[in-house]
């Protein structure tokens, strides 16, 4: 689903560089693309139409590019493409959103963080997706407006044993973030989280922090964290403040999971209005999903590091879009940036 703004960009760098892989390894890919969106909306007055779910459905995994716009953004719409996002995340029951955050060394340059902060930064945020304020009952009248945050200690225990494990796989890390102080839903995440893992991952060390703290902590120590898991958007937040760890928004990919090995593929960024059409995006977060998705739906491991391998050899040689570019490198296109990668297939 190539969505909209620079989502139908990336999303053919992310096809190339699959069917590159195919080829190298005589693999067969069959695509089925289909609306999403604004791009949706446009076409048939649903961002989420029924044949993009029963495509969705019928899949081994699906890609997404990004959704939204100026042109679908009056906030007094009925329709609105994010709907069609939080749809497909809800019908495919993808409720962990695992979102790494690795920094290439040759990229320290362009974050805004001093190098030295930097150094051995290499976390995994887990955001639940499914449940919590963006999936609540809303209200609004002409004074007053109100967005329920449900969770649900089920909902609670299948997203921290997700993050537990692969806290166990790792650095044997994990921080648990909420707002405990003031609401309730934290109090019980909070609940959950610990009698989890005092019963179930003993052997692993847990940090909590409140959400207001844990913004501060992501910049003043990123290099401490390991795994984090947080709820829906708490982890929305987060997640866009650790990009710029890695330097930009367009770098970072993500996988949502659910109880199968059919999974939403995505890179973390928006459709970027401000450069649709420009031919500069970043494809590096599109194509790091796309690896994601080898791994995690199709079980091709090997291939899927070939592709995250790529990336940082191209990084390495010198290929950089304009949202990183660092020192006396020169800025590429997308597609340029997306024929370097792909030289670096192995
Ligand atoms: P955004 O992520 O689209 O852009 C934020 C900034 O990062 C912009 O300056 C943009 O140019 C830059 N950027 C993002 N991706 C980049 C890339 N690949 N390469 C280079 N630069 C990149 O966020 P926004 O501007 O707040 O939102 C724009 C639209 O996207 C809105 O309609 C929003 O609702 C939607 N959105 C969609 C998703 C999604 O589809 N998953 C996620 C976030 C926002």
């Amino acid at each position: 689903m190539p969505g909209d703004g620079i989502g139908p960009d990336v999303s053919q760098c992310a096809t190339q560089v699959l069917n590159a892989v195919a080829d190298r390894n005589g693999h067969t890919f069959r695509f089925d693309e289909q609306l999403i969106g604004g791009a949706a909306i446009d076409a048939t007055g649903d961002p989420l139409p029924p044949q993009t779910i029963a495509s969705c459905q019928a899949a081994d995994a699906v890609f997404l590019g990004a959704v939204g716009g100026p042109k679908w953004s009056d906030p007094n719409a009925e329709v609105r493409p994010e709907q069609g996002l939080l749809k497909i995340r809800s019908v495919l029951n993808v409720y962990a959103n695992i979102r790494p955050v690795k920094i290439y060394s040759e990229l320290v340059g362009a974050s805004p963080l001093r190098a030295e902060i930097l150094e051995g930064v290499d976390m995994i945020v887990v955001r639940e997706l499914t449940g919590g304020i963006y999936f609540g009952a809303k209200t609004r009248d002409e004074s007053s407006a109100s967005d329920l945050c449900l969770y649900t200690v089920k909902e609670i225990e299948r997203i921290v044993r997700v993050a537990a494990n692969l806290a166990s796989a790792r650095r044997g890390k994990l921080c648990s973030i909420d707002k405990a102080n003031v609401l309730e839903t934290s109090r019980l995440w909070r609940d959950v989280t610990d009698r989890v893992m005092a019963a179930e991952f003993a052997d692993i060390e847990v940090e909590t922090l409140l959400v207001d703290a844990a913004a501060m902590h992501l910049l003043s120590r990123p290099a401490d964290f390991d795994v984090l898991v947080t709820e829906n958007m708490f982890g929305d937040i987060l997640t866009d403040e650790a990009s710029m760890l890695a330097g930009s928004m367009g770098m970072l990919p993500s996988a949502s999971l659910g109880d199968g090995t059919v999974g939403l593929y995505e890179p973390i960024h928006g459709s970027a209005p401000d450069i649709a059409g420009l031919g500069i995006a970043n494809p590096c977060g599109a194509i790091a999903s796309a690896a994601l998705l080898l791994r995690h739906s199709l079980g091709l491991d090997k291939e899927a590091a070939s592709i995250e391998n790529a990336i940082a050899e191209a990084i390495a040689a010198g290929a950089r879009t304009a949202d990183i570019v660092t020192g006396g490198n020169k800025s590429i296109t997308t597609w340029e940036m997306t024929t370097e990668i792909i030289r670096c297939l192995s």
